[in-house]
């Protein structure tokens, strides 16, 4: 096969990013606060895209994305997750290779820098699929994963908010009706898909209470028979809709495009009483997002080029 042959049988690479939906408007951000998130929405599919245009692999590059979130304060994930009721940071991470439909998965870690890549971890180097708490926090230590002390993740903003939601003896679902979770998507050049998840959870949680983002099939799923997503949102609500495995079921079984499919399974969100959006790339190169919030902070980036977005009606 003539070099040029080859070429044209890869696929194009796609990366699809978000970091959090809800009551997303232009009058609830400072002019300083958009520009700092469009940065850094755009910083991180720079680095996704670097390894995917190198030919690298869809996981390798939803996890580098991903940790970039992390490591931004402005999102609820990793530095500046958000506080529990007792005021501690407790995260859930995931992250699965559509190739081999292999997963990883951790939730209540507290410790360690970059929860997605002790969700790897898991996935790579334990025979299990997800793990918790202190039993999780000692997997990544035994890693050798970086930790980090808690005031590397407490930032006064998530405690604010805490102190605010106490004070106003409101539930999380009203605090500001914001969910910060990050995630990335991406078919690479290969033609395999990936999907990552990273989250503080909701604000004011309690009794170690788990979100959608590190239930495999609920807030992130990848299959090369159908798609890669990962969700942000109301978790509970995510959780009883199957959002991520759903999707990928309608395309995989129903033949549905991946935009009809993620309309489809965000409706049913709605309808059950929950607010949210999800990411979603397929082999077939579809990288599309749906959403039924006023906003999702979200970019996408291919060969093309790489775009931001945060408010519903860019
Ligand atoms: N889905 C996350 C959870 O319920 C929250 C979020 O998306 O910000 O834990």
């Amino acid at each position: 096969m003539t070099t040029a042959a080859h070429a044209q049988e890869k696929t194009d690479w796609k990366l699809v990013i978000h970091g959090g939906a809800g009551v997303i408007e232009r009058d609830r951000l400072t002019a300083e606060q958009e520009k700092e998130i469009r940065a850094a929405l755009d910083l991180a599919l720079q680095t996704g895209s670097r390894i995917l245009a190198a030919g690298g692999d869809s996981l390798d590059a939803v996890e580098a994305t991903v940790k970039v979130l992390e490591n931004d304060p402005h999102f609820n994930a990793g530095r500046g997750a958000v506080f529990t009721y007792d005021g501690a940071n407790e995260m859930d991470a995931a992250i699965m290779d559509g190739e081999n439909r292999e997963a990883g998965a951790v939730a209540g870690i507290t410790a360690t820098k970059n929860p997605i890549s002790v969700a790897r971890a898991v996935m790579e180097d334990s025979p299990h699929v997800m793990l918790s708490g202190a039993g999780a926090d000692q997997f990544s230590r035994e890693q050798g994963l970086e930790q980090a002390p808690p005031e590397y993740f407490a930032t006064p903003e998530r405690r604010r908010q805490l102190e605010e939601m106490k004070a106003k003896k409101i539930s999380w679902f009203d605090v500001d009706l914001k969910y910060g979770t990050v995630g990335a998507v991406a078919l690479d050049s290969e033609g395999h898909v990936a999907a990552a998840t990273s989250t503080g959870g909701l604000t004011g949680k309690r009794w170690d209470r788990i979100g959608d983002s590190p239930i495999i099939g609920a807030g992130t799923y990848a299959d090369d028979r159908a798609c890669a997503v990962s969700a942000t949102g109301s978790g509970e609500y995510f959780i009883r809709a199957g959002v991520a495995h759903e999707i990928c079921a309608r395309i995989r079984m129903k033949g549905d495009t991946a935009k009809a499919a993620a309309d489809a399974v965000m409706a049913e969100v709605k309808e059950l009483g929950g607010s949210g959006g999800v990411i979603v790339v397929s082999p077939k190169g579809e990288a599309t997002w749906s959403f039924n919030t006023p906003g999702m902070y979200r970019g996408q980036a291919s060969a093309e080029g790489r775009t931001v977005a945060i408010f519903g009606d860019e």
